[in-house]
């Protein structure tokens, strides 16, 4: 990639009037393919990033799927998901949910799966959905190809909120679908120059650098994360603990939805705030964002780099005032 002006996002022709290997970012930018390559090698597959990762997942949609067309959707996912689903219903498709522990239905054009889901904790099966005739989609944000290689199980595509463990610094917004096919890696990026669903260079650029330190990060959130389920399922205050023992994410229930504000608001070293995968712990009550399809009392814990005792002694100061 010599010669390319890394701050550019155009970049001349060559001597005889065509042109190179780029040309105008919005089709494709040095700095883009180099972490894009990366991703690709830590998931097993051909990578495109998107300026979100619901940009990744509107961009998917939109270039695999026809009006008329219907998703399999995993119950207790990200409920964002649901909603980009619902915005993209006056173009023809429709979602289904369904239990991603079982089989898909039938007669669905996309499977749409999210390992571990954000925030139930529920694990897909993979082996049940690859059976399907369907493509199928794995939302492996929470997992991270750290702990989970979608694609090795039969997933057509691993998609990524980037914006999570994978830039961990809580300072990047990016996408990223990561296919089994180069072909179809190659399709999902001349739609995303074509519709201009494109990322900005100096996001992959902070990419390259939290992709450096992503193992030791997710294998200590993970480690962090195991330890506060165990000391959670044991406080009396607690009443159900969600852990699938697979990465940084939990959550678990207090008694009511006062209890969890109290909660949430009274930690002094966890954040008061949403997004999951920081090198920050961070706790937030999520009725305020999904209303009655969780609990009122469930809180979200988000694990970060911080000691595991002194995250516990947070919590259990916090947990008194539930
Ligand atoms: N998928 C999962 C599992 C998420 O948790 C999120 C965001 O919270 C998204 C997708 C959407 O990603 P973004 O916020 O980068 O658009």
């Amino acid at each position: 990639m010599e010669g390319f002006e890394p701050d550019a996002v155009i970049w001349p022709y060559d001597e005889q009037g065509n042109q190179r290997a780029f040309f105008y970012s919005r089709y494709a930018h040095p700095t883009v393919v180099q972490a894009e390559a990366r991703l690709a090698a830590l998931d097993g597959g051909s990578a495109v990033l998107f300026p979100s990762g619901t940009g990744a997942v509107t961009a998917l949609v939109l270039s695999l799927l026809e009006p008329g067309d219907t998703i399999a959707l995993a119950a207790g996912c990200y409920y964002g998901t649901g909603v980009t689903f619902g915005a993209l219903a006056r173009w023809g498709v429709r979602h289904v949910e369904f239990d991603q522990t079982g089989p898909p239905p039938a007669g669905v054009q996309l499977v749409w799966l999210e390992a571990p889901s954000n925030p139930f904790q529920t694990m897909p099966d993979l082996e049940a959905a690859a059976a399907h005739p369907a493509p199928v989609v794995v939302d492996s944000t929470v997992a991270t190809p750290v702990l989970l290689r979608p694609l090795e199980h039969g997933a057509d595509y691993a998609l990524h909120s980037v914006t999570k463990y994978l830039g961990g610094h809580d300072d990047i917004l990016l996408g990223a679908v990561v296919c089994r096919e180069a072909t179809a890696a190659d399709e999902l990026r001349s739609f995303r120059g074509q519709t201009g669903i494109s990322p900005a260079h100096e996001q992959a650029r902070l990419l390259l650098r939290s992709l450096d330190t992503l193992e030791v990060r997710v294998r200590r959130q993970a480690a962090t994360a195991a330890t506060l389920a165990e000391r959670l399922r044991g406080h009396p205050k607690v009443e159900t603990v969600r852990y699938a023992d697979l990465g940084g994410l939990l959550s678990f229930d207090v008694a009511d939805g006062e209890a969890a504000r109290r909660v949430e608001t009274s930690t002094r070293l966890i954040a008061n705030a949403t997004s999951l995968g920081s090198v920050r712990t961070l706790l937030e009550s999520r009725h305020r964002w999904e209303g009655d399809r969780v609990p009122t009392g469930l809180l979200r814990l988000s694990v970060g780099l911080e000691d595991a005792d002194a995250l516990w002694a947070d919590l259990e100061s916090a947990l008194e005032r539930a």
